[in-house]
């Protein structure tokens, strides 16, 4: 029996990706499904993209390989060459980086080429035709990506040219609209399809505003500078120190968890009210202000003096503040 030709996948979970491995297969072909994490778009966030990844996988029956993008990515956002879209999120560089390690799991498992969900004009910064070939250009990989979605109204890839894939078997879908892809869906007898994903938290106005402060403040921020920007409200003091408050119980823990032994935890003594997290070079100048902003979100009444207490490491302290005005902290808000 002859041995079916192998491609591989971006797979994100959500629809079109699903769509587009249904494409192939349904055309004779063995998926092997990657899917890619960043610092900024992970599996589980929710937001419906990448959500479920591996029953997707399982459902589709394509074998899967995930791959963390993590250092390099950071540091290509520090400048990446065909900057930045309407938030801070740098699509073109980003969906190059994608296909460079999708092109890895090619060469891998001996693929002829590499499919993605990509939808013609589906996004204003990374799907247009130009950009669809720089990408192609930045990941070596001219001429074999194919976008079974929206290939009839592209020029042909070299799949396409090479008799491999018929012009007749793919789809004509532009735009943002989701109808084609809905009925494709139904067509394929997909149960649920997920709703669309809106892109990373980079395309997140807010959560661009925070990451744009972190990378204007530091040098090369880890991991943990990036988790902290996920949750609580941002206070940035001055270029090495900031402050972040807890919204509810959830991100008390997570702060509690992503503290580093040179970070003070901040939080009221005697009323229910949020953990802080003040990071910096001199805490001490900033402490007195971290205590009043903590004690104003907590429940503690207004006009009186408390006390909060804060740890630096395994040493705990209380320190006796009054509640601010809204106009004295409101001016260091990210
Ligand atoms: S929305 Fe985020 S994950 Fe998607 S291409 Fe843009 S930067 Fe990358």
């Amino acid at each position: 029996m002859e041995e079916k030709k192998k491609v591989v996948a971006l797979l994100s979970g959500g629809l079109d990706s699903r769509l587009a491995v249904k494409m192939m297969q349904n055309q004779g072909f063995d998926v092997t499904a990657v899917a890619i994490k960043t610092p900024f778009c992970d599996f589980d966030c929710g937001r419906g993209c990448g959500f479920e990844i591996r029953e997707t996988a399982d459902t589709l029956g394509v074998d899967l390989r995930t791959v963390y993008l993590g250092d390099e990515y950071i540091e290509m956002l520090k400048h990446p060459k065909h900057g930045f879209g309407s938030g801070m999120n740098p699509c073109i560089d980003c969906r190059a980086m994608m296909f460079k390690a999708g092109k890895k799991v090619m060469e891998e498992v001996g693929a002829e080429f590499i499919i993605s969900g990509e939808v013609l004009g589906q996004r204003p910064m990374s799907q247009h035709g130009p950009a669809l070939r720089t990408i192609e250009k930045e990941a070596g990989l001219e001429g074999k990506i194919v976008r079974p979605l929206s290939a009839a109204l592209l020029p042909p890839t070299e799949p396409e040219t090479n008799g491999l894939i018929k012009r007749e078997n793919l789809g004509m879908i532009r735009g943002r609209s989701r109808k084609e892809q809905l009925k494709l869906a139904k067509e394929f007898g997909f149960e649920n399809p997920p709703n669309a994903g809106g892109g990373c938290l980079l395309t997140d106005p807010a959560f661009s505003v925070r990451a744009k402060d972190l990378f204007k403040h530091v040098e090369t921020p880890t991991t943990n500078d990036i988790d902290l920007l996920k949750i609580g409200r941002h206070f940035r003091f001055d270029p090495k120190t900031k402050l972040i408050v807890g919204r509810n119980k959830d991100e008390n823990e997570m702060l509690q968890a992503l503290a580093l032994d040179g970070d003070v935890l901040l939080e009221t003594k005697d009323h229910v009210g949020p953990i802080s997290l003040l990071r910096g070079d001199d805490f001490e100048k900033n402490l007195e202000l971290s205590a009043a902003i903590t004690l104003r979100y907590s429940d503690a009444p207004k006009n009186t003096a408390e006390i909060v207490l804060f740890q630096k490491k395994e040493t705990k302290s209380e320190l006796s503040v009054s509640q601010i005005a809204e106009s004295e902290y409101l001016q260091y808000r990210i």
